[in-house]
């Protein structure tokens, strides 16, 4: 079974406060040229999406540039739903092997649409962070629209600092909480260090 984790893209989701709101221009129509396309404004952060060292650390590595082999590996979801602060002690009970990526279900996510959902999410706890590069997890997910509320974002340069791979804005991760499964997280071939991704589970 595949599972969508992935945002809906449109002109109405919800971007990271102070980022351009897309925009969706009608170019051609099939009255005029015989087709229908479209010019689209997007910052290259919005809905679900991968940062890469470079958005944080000034690395030049652009996202392009990974191996695809980077985008697909064994990954868990850990329960993290009714939390202020994401700790440690989340991964108590949980095995991690090196090379492996994590997925954090706040359920922040389920609320995408909602203007609150800019706002409203946990903390990460630099501690977590740390482990998870101590474990050698090669990527890591979450259902919010930052893995920091603000500068010096302290999370993000945690973990791009040790070539983490980030991706925000997941969703519908209830139905992957709790299991073990294949991650397809597949960013465009921006040559920029961040890009927009379509995320799926394999279980
Ligand atoms: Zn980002």
């Amino acid at each position: 079974m595949i599972i969508d984790l992935s945002m809906p893209v449109n002109e109405q989701t919800v971007v990271f406060p102070g980022d351009a709101k897309p925009v969706f221009e009608q170019a051609g129509t099939l009255e005029t040229v015989g087709f229908v396309d479209h010019v689209i404004h997007i910052n290259n952060h919005l809905g679900t999406h991968m940062d890469a060292p470079g958005h944080m650390l000034g690395k030049d590595k652009l996202l392009s540039e990974y191996s695809v082999d980077r985008f697909v590996c064994q990954a868990t979801c850990i329960d993290a739903r009714g939390k202020d602060l994401l700790t440690a002690d989340l991964l108590s009970d949980v095995e991690l092997k090196p090379g492996e990526a994590i997925l954090f279900y706040t359920g922040a996510g389920d609320n995408y649409t909602q203007q609150s959902y800019a706002s409203d999410y946990p903390k990460i706890d630099l501690g977590l962070a740390n482990l998870l590069v101590k474990k050698g997890i090669k990527m890591v997910g979450v259902d919010m629209i930052s893995f920091d509320h603000d500068e010096p974002y302290p999370i993000h340069k945690a973990l791009l600092d040790n070539d983490v791979l980030l991706i925000e804005n997941l969703i519908n991760l209830k139905a992957v909480v709790g299991k073990r499964f294949r991650l397809h997280a597949l960013p465009i071939k921006l040559d920029l260090h961040a890009a927009p991704a379509r995320v799926v589970a394999e279980l």
